[in-house]
């Protein structure tokens, strides 16, 4: 499957990995849009979120879990940090492997553009 992140999951391509275990990784996103801009995702490769099925609960309980130690971890915990999953075209998902975006560092603003 022609799909970059499950190339970076098999390390086919590089990126600056935060977190892994057999389940998720974390890595740094390539264009960072604050001073903490990480991407957790789960090593299976599941296209949007409405492709989420009931065998993957668990996985996506994880993939938060991840993004809560990853937060503490770089000291954003405390003070507040965005998660966020962009759902197709309209909400500007790119990358067609799901993730989960951490942003922090920053004060955020809402309602999001
Ligand atoms: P989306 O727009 O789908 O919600 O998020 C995709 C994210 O992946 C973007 O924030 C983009 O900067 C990031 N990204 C795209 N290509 C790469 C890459 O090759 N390496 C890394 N580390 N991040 C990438
Ligand atoms: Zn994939």
């Amino acid at each position: 499957m022609d799909c970059l992140f499950c190339k970076i999951v098999n390390k086919q391509i590089a990126s600056k990995i935060v977190y892994e275990d057999d389940m998720i990784l974390a890595f740094e996103d390539i264009n960072p849009q604050a001073p903490l801009h990480v991407l957790v995702i789960p090593k299976k490769h599941i296209s949007t979120s409405l492709d989420i099925k009931e065998e993957d609960f668990r996985l996506i309980g994880s993939l938060y879990a991840a993004a809560n130690k990853i937060a503490l971890e770089n000291n954003i915990a405390e003070r507040g940090f965005r998660l966020v999953m962009n759902c197709n075209k309209e909400a500007g998902q790119t990358v067609f492997h799901i993730h989960l975006h951490i942003l922090g560092g920053r004060p955020m603003r809402w309602p999001p553009g």
